[in-house]
């Protein structure tokens, strides 16, 4: 039977990226999926600039940008088209990740890519078209049966982990047992894709939220002539009756009719608001779609999905290498699912909040707050406790357990670099003075042990101004693999202390 370190099951993009992360750290991966190629049908249309640092670790950053057009705004309008809430952006404006904050994007070409970059890992082996049995879990790691699709006989492979990124049906969490729970949206849609044979006059640059009470529709302009248009269904509407070209048209009317576009796909689809009770059992854990579903409208489900394994992989990776206890895994569910849960309440109120507004044209019940609408203030999360140095109950400090920025950097006259093509997803500690003699021996070999790297980062050293807020404010900056800033060091809290903090998650 072929043993390897970890079974990734389902191919979709978590997936895949899990598989890349692995094996980017020398892992040997199995990965497998029912299907022959990527999935066709429309679905996640924008990630953000995290995820694009992702696929910066795997090295396809630059390709995947270059399939990728900026988001240029996002807006609620009413019916009339007037704008209600909503934000405009520069082509090149980039965010603290030292990307643009959206790039959208055509899925099945970037599931592409990433999947090249994936099996040009020694460590990679696929099982395409593959059907996956029930995962079954021994003293030493965990087997599992594969059926060729195409017919042939069964055989197993083992692994001492497995993720199961198998989706939102995923059958792993249901032969677990794991409760699916719902979290308060179910609505039904059709989502088409189209490309334009022209540009058209009048269509929206930016996204927009069309919040009309005759039929709420969401607009993306996608990359180059893709443009998508997703359409809540009302009372009494079904979604199967409602894929067809001429009902399709109809819809797209206001819009573009045959003379301006094509098709290009369409599907109805039940958005569902949900997230999984438990995300691990013993060597399985869910990943992706299988741990949590959220409604579309922040463009924020695949991201979710690929945070999952960022934070899984590293922290695997540390166990495997001796350097923690299995103890740091349970951090996985305990740092992920309170993040994921707040992205999607935060999708699950702009959703409501275009119902509502909706139907104020009918009723005059205007909402009285905007701020799960686009441009409104309801933030984005960050992790509170786990591998951190502040935990749930302690006063944030608008740094820690978030996403740590990534700045352009020159040092001692080596070649323009991005920050982490040069920490390569290490623990890492960034300052502007070097501190190196302030650590005691005890944590230097504890760094060492962990691979942390260092750097000092004096003004001239910053080519790109992401930092220099933080480095102005902080002494000091610690950065875990996953890019999230562990803590901080300043005038309050010390370099020592914090080292001894971070210290508790490991072997020593
Ligand atoms: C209309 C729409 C718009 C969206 N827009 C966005 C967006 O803009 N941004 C964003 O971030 N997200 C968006 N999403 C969400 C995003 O598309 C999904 O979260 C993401 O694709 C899920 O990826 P995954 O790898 O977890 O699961 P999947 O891509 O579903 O992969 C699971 C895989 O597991 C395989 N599998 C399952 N069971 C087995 C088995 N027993 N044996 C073998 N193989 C198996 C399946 O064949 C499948 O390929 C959108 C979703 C929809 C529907």
């Amino acid at each position: 039977m072929a043993r390897f370190d970890a079974i990734i099951l389902g191919y979709g993009p978590v997936g895949a990226m899990a598989a890349g992360l692995l094996a980017g750290r020398g892992w040997q991966v199995a990965v497998i999926d029912r299907m022959a190629d990527v999935y066709p049908l429309p679905r996640a249309v924008r990630f953000d600039g995290e995820v694009m640092r992702m696929f910066q670790e795997l090295g396809i950053a630059d390709e995947i940008n270059a399939q990728c057009t900026p988001i240029l705004g996002a807006e609620f309008v009413d019916a009339n088209n007037k704008r209600l809430e909503g934000f405009d952006l520069l082509a090149d404006l980039t965010d603290a990740s030292g990307w643009s904050i959206s790039s959208m994007f055509h899925q099945p070409l970037m599931e592409r890519t990433l999947r090249t970059r994936v099996e040009a890992f020694d460590g990679v082996t696929t099982y395409i078209s593959h059907e996956a049995g029930t995962p079954v879990q021994t003293d030493e790691g965990v087997r599992i049966d594969l059926t060729p699709v195409e017919g042939g006989a069964s055989f197993s492979l083992e692994a001492d982990y497995l993720i199961a990124a198998d989706g939102a049906s995923s059958p792993v969490r249901k032969a677990l047992g794991f409760e699916l729970v719902s979290l308060g949206y179910d609505c039904d849609w059709i989502v088409v894709d189209v490309l334009l044979k022209r540009d058209v006059p009048g269509l929206s640059a930016i996204a927009q939220q069309i919040c009309d009470p005759d039929r709420i529709v969401t607009y993306v302009p996608v990359v180059g002539m893709r443009r998508r248009w997703e359409f809540r269904l009302n009372p009494g509407e079904v979604k199967e009756a409602m894929t067809n070209d001429a009902t399709i048209w109809e819809m797209l009317k206001p819009w573009v009719g045959p003379d301006d576009a094509v098709i290009e796909r369409a599907a109805g689809y039940q958005f569902h608001a949900a997230i999984a009770d438990q995300w691990r059992d013993r060597r399985i854990f869910l990943a992706g779609d299988a741990a949590h579903q959220t409604p579309p409208f922040l463009g924020e489900g695949m991201c979710t999905g690929l945070r999952d394994v960022v934070n899984l992989v590293w922290k695997l990776d540390m166990v495997k290498r001796g350097l923690a206890d299995d103890h740091l895994l349970e951090t996985y569910q305990t740092e992920r699912a309170p993040h994921a849960l707040d992205l999607i309440d935060f999708a699950v109120e702009t959703g409501k909040l275009m119902d509502q507004i909706a139907e104020a044209h009918v009723t005059g019940d205007w909402p009285t707050s905007y701020a799960a609408a686009y441009g409104g203030d309801r933030g984005y999360p960050h992790l509170h406790g786990g591998v951190l140095a502040l935990q749930e109950n302690d006063p944030s400090d608008g740094v820690t357990g978030f996403q740590g920025a990534q700045a352009s950097v020159r040092m001692n006259g080596a070649e323009l670099a991005r920050l982490d093509d040069l920490a390569q997803a290490n623990f890492h500690i960034i300052s502007t003075q070097d501190l190196s003699p302030q650590i005691k021996d005890g944590h230097k070999a504890f760094l060492d042990f962990i691979g942390a790297k260092f750097f000092v980062l004096e003004t001239e050293a910053r080519v790109t101004p992401e930092l220099d807020a933080l480095l102005a404010k902080y002494d000091a900056i610690i950065v875990r693999p996953d890019r999230y800033v562990f803590g901080v060091v300043d005038g309050n809290t010390s370099l020592e202390d914090q080292l001894t903090k971070l210290q508790s998650h490991f072997r020593t």
